[in-house]
């Protein structure tokens, strides 16, 4: 008996001309991969994507085997964008769904990387198993935005983590615990823009079958606006599962105290251990605090320049931001929107996003200029 159920709809979606979603699922392996970059390159890395998972996983059906089977994909999209030129900078998302060998029976474990999801239903409850890859969900998890911030921000579709873009991808792993009736959904973020997790819930619970299920999930994410490919899978556990083994809790690190002497009494130990212990942890308040104080880098002008600095804007306590280095790009050179963003300073969360996000604005710029008529120079 075969130990889920799965189906699996795809859509080019509304609006876009061609479908750069994949997707592939057998007993034991379910993959949806969405696809970037131009000239159909986008198509192409989706497509080495699922089939390199398949093939490496069925060779080695183990969590390392899966995580190695995502890593394999990565080379090779940037070997076929070496050979093709054209495909250059193309990637992809990958998220996999795959039953590994244990002891006691077969253990389901999600790989991802990108901002393609993977949630649990069970109960008309809905959990969400994957962090998204992506600038506004990085910064949601860092505190700088909320998570109803980040569910709007204009960079959640910019990646932090994609195959085809590193040389070695950091993939994440997660051994589930599930139960027979338990059904998981794999989707690219062409369902999760347009289809609240409420809506999702709503339907799976609704649908007479896991196909309609999958077919009207689809049909939701068209109906609300159908911006971007959209690929749905739908795996419903028939059997019971492997369980995964409980994480140890997390280890507690004390202060170190200096031992007791024979002739202190005790009062006046304890007193001494927690005060060294208070100590301690100032100290290490001290240093996380610079740590965070120089722990980001944000763009503002400097004269008539955009400048990069390191810091918080405005300093923290006693760090102040220091400037790294003056652009090439003017800020007299930017869109009226993204100068009033840059009065603000504009958070970046390293050196090089920063440089490459001045260049994005100014290329911003650029292009406004051929898309409105220019005034006459006065
Ligand atoms: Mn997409």
């Amino acid at each position: 008996m075969n130990a889920w159920r799965v189906a699996v709809r795809t859509s080019v979606g509304v609006v876009r001309s061609s479908n750069q979603d994949a997707h592939w699922s057998n007993d034991s392996l379910v993959v949806v991969a969405d696809g970037m970059g131009g000239h159909a390159a986008g198509e192409v890395a989706s497509a080495i994507a699922v089939s390199t998972i398949a093939e490496a996983f069925a060779g080695d059906q183990s969590s390392e085997g899966l995580r190695r089977a995502v890593v394999l994909c990565n080379d090779r999209i940037l070997k076929d964008a070496e050979l093709n030129p054209e495909r250059h900078g193309m990637g992809t998302t990958a998220v996999a769904l795959g039953l590994v060998s244990a002891p006691d029976g077969l253990l389901p474990v999600i790989a991802n990387l990108g901002d393609s999801r993977a949630y649990q239903i069970r109960d008309g409850a809905i959990r969400l198993i994957t962090s998204d890859h992506s600038v506004a969900e990085e910064w949601f998890r860092q505190g700088r935005i909320s998570a109803q911030e980040a569910a709007v921000h204009p960079r959640r579709h910019q990646l932090t983590r994609a195959l085809g873009i590193a040389q070695t991808p950091d993939v994440d792993l997660f051994p589930m615990a599930v139960q027979p009736t338990d059904i998981i959904l794999l989707c690219s973020d062409g369902l999760t823009n347009e289809v609240s997790e409420t809506e999702i819930i709503d339907i799976v619970e609704a649908a007479e079958s896991l196909e309609d299920a999958a077919s009207e999930l689809v049909s939701r994410a068209e109906a609300n606006g159908g911006r971007d490919n959209i690929t749905v899978a739908l795996v419903e556990i028939l059997g019971p599962m492997s369980q995964p083994l409980a994480t140890s809790p997390a280890a507690v690190t004390s202060a170190a105290t200096p031992p007791p002497r024979a002739r202190t009494r005790r009062v006046t130990w304890r007193l001494g251990a927690a005060l060294a212990a208070l100590g301690a942890v100032l100290a290490g308040a001290v240093v996380v605090l610079g740590w965070y104080a120089n722990s980001s880098y944000y763009l503002a002008a400097d004269g008539a320049y955009v400048a990069v600095y390191r810091g918080q804007p405005h300093g923290l306590l006693w760090f102040a931001p220091t400037e790294i280095m003056t652009t090439d790009f003017l800020a007299a050179q930017l869109r009226p929107a993204d100068l009033t963003a840059l009065g603000n300073d504009i958070v970046e969360p390293s050196l090089a996003a920063a440089i490459h996000y001045a260049g994005y604005l100014h290329s911003a710029w650029l292009m406004s200029q051929f898309s409105t008529p220019s005034t006459p120079a006065g």
